[in-house]
């Protein structure tokens, strides 16, 4: 029969690398309740309406990335999620969750683009966001960044750097995108056709090209930056003060503008040199029009996504030291008879929380043994026919001095509560009890 496989950019998550991201979540977990984000889940699949609405009709998501399909039943217009922060909003706007203020919520998924796959880019990736809804202030613009900064030093990731940028508010931006358009038409010579047909439906994205011929014309371009009023200036500066106060560096970017066009006022990346094109670990930014837009009562507010994959890669090529997920004891079974006696100690053993791998499929000694080193175990239980008959276990070290024949001992199998103790000693085997 003709082999199925995976969609093409789309990929299982195998073990041993699942484990980083376990670890990835838990760390992020653990952070996110320091800083007070709750987790929201939405659903994968969305009216498509949501995401043409939210993220405006003229961006690569919206024009070329989604997968959108006919629910069959129904007929309705479905998209599964390209990003998560438009659900967010549908979600906080449909259960009211901002009628008693503020709300800070993150999120962890798979989202789902129609991208040509390639390192770091793929068609189901996954995303973990967080978002800060109903606050105006730049202390959240500055908290979440603070919030993406600690990750990356739990984590242990050198070498990523912060862009920042402001958009303004959209009466600055309507001065700067005529000023915009005055200046891509005098070079209509030099512009591609993405940016020919932008121009005027949404020239601020001709900044964001990712053509290499066009970027001395984009560089020339007018910056945003010097069409902010005072209150943009203001907010901009408090962002970067704080930044510095707390010991974040950043560079300004003028031309940095994001995808989507719910964003004002504050836009940043989180960028690395070491991934190659794909080096964007995480981008965010404010978008205090998004909740109306989407029918909701008027709030601010203002989120990040990092991208799951990229931040892995970084992490594989060295950051913290991942935990360790070998078994403390690996179970050599030389008989089914040893089975009904052997499995309750087991069984205890994982009640004092003790990480047991019992074997499975029969063999020789030899060949258990050998599973039981490849395991990485540190010791191996032998259920054999003379200890059982003893109402005993014994209890091999497999790591460290195998020579030591000495320290192999035998342990009573009702003492589960004392061999978890000596297993979980680093020289367990001094003394038998
Ligand atoms: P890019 O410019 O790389 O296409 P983007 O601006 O489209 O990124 P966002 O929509 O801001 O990306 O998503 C936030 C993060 O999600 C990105 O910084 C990136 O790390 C990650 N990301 C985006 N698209 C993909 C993808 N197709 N595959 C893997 N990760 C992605
Ligand atoms: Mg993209």
């Amino acid at each position: 029969m003709e082999k199925l496989t995976a969609v093409k950019g789309m990929n299982d998550i195998l073990p041993p690398d699942s484990a980083r991201w376990e670890w990835l979540e838990e760390q992020v977990r653990a952070l996110m309740a320091r800083y007070g984000y709750r987790n929201l889940r939405t659903p994968i699949v969305e009216p498509t309406a949501l995401f043409v609405r939210g993220l405006g009709e003229v961006t690569d998501i919206v024009e070329k990335e989604m997968y959108c399909f006919e629910d069959r039943l129904n007929g309705e217009q479905l998209t599964l999620r390209p990003e998560n922060t438009a659900g967010v909003v549908r979600a906080v706007i449909e259960h009211n969750l901002l009628y008693e203020g503020g709300k800070r919520l993150y999120y962890m998924g798979p989202m789902f683009r129609h991208e040509r796959p390639q390192r770091g880019r793929y068609r189901q990736f996954h995303q973990i966001g967080a978002e800060a809804l109903g606050y105006g202030g730049a202390e959240v613009d500055a908290e979440l960044i603070l919030l993406a900064a600690d990750l990356w030093k739990v984590l242990g990731l050198k070498n990523v750097r912060l862009e920042l940028n402001s958009l303004g508010q959209p009466d600055e931006r309507n001065a700067h995108r005529a000023a915009l358009i005055a200046y891509f038409e005098q070079h209509g010579d030099q512009l591609d056709e993405d940016a020919k047909r932008r121009l005027h439906s949404n020239p601020l994205r001709i900044l964001d090209t990712k053509n290499p011929a066009m970027q001395a014309l984009v560089t020339g371009a007018p910056q945003l930056l010097d069409f902010l009023g005072e209150a943009s200036l203001a907010h901009f500066n408090t962002v970067q003060a704080l930044l510095s106060a707390n010991g974040v560096a950043f560079t300004i970017n003028p031309r940095l503008v994001r995808g989507m066009d719910y964003y004002n006022l504050t836009v940043f990346e989180f960028i690395t040199e070491e991934l190659g094109a794909q080096g964007t670990i995480c981008g965010g930014g404010r978008y205090d029009y998004l909740i109306e837009q989407m029918g909701g009562k008027p709030a601010p507010a203002v989120g990040w996504a990092l991208g799951v994959e990229r931040v892995l890669e970084l992490l594989k090529q060295g950051g913290a030291a991942l935990p360790d997920l070998a078994p403390d004891a690996y179970a050599v079974l030389p008989d089914t008879a040893a089975l009904t006696r052997a499995v309750p100690l087991l069984q205890a053993l994982r009640a004092h929380g003790l990480r047991v791998l019992m074997h499975a499929g029969g063999g020789s000694m030899k060949s258990q043994f050998k599973k039981a080193d490849g395991s990485g175990a540190r010791f191996a239980l032998v259920f054999g026919e003379s200890e059982l008959a003893a109402g005993q276990v014994a209890v091999k070290p497999l790591r460290g001095d195998r020579d030591a024949a000495a320290t192999q001992l035998s342990w009573p199998l009702d003492d589960a509560a004392g061999l978890a103790r000596r297993l979980r000693e680093e020289t367990p085997l001094q003394s038998a009890a």
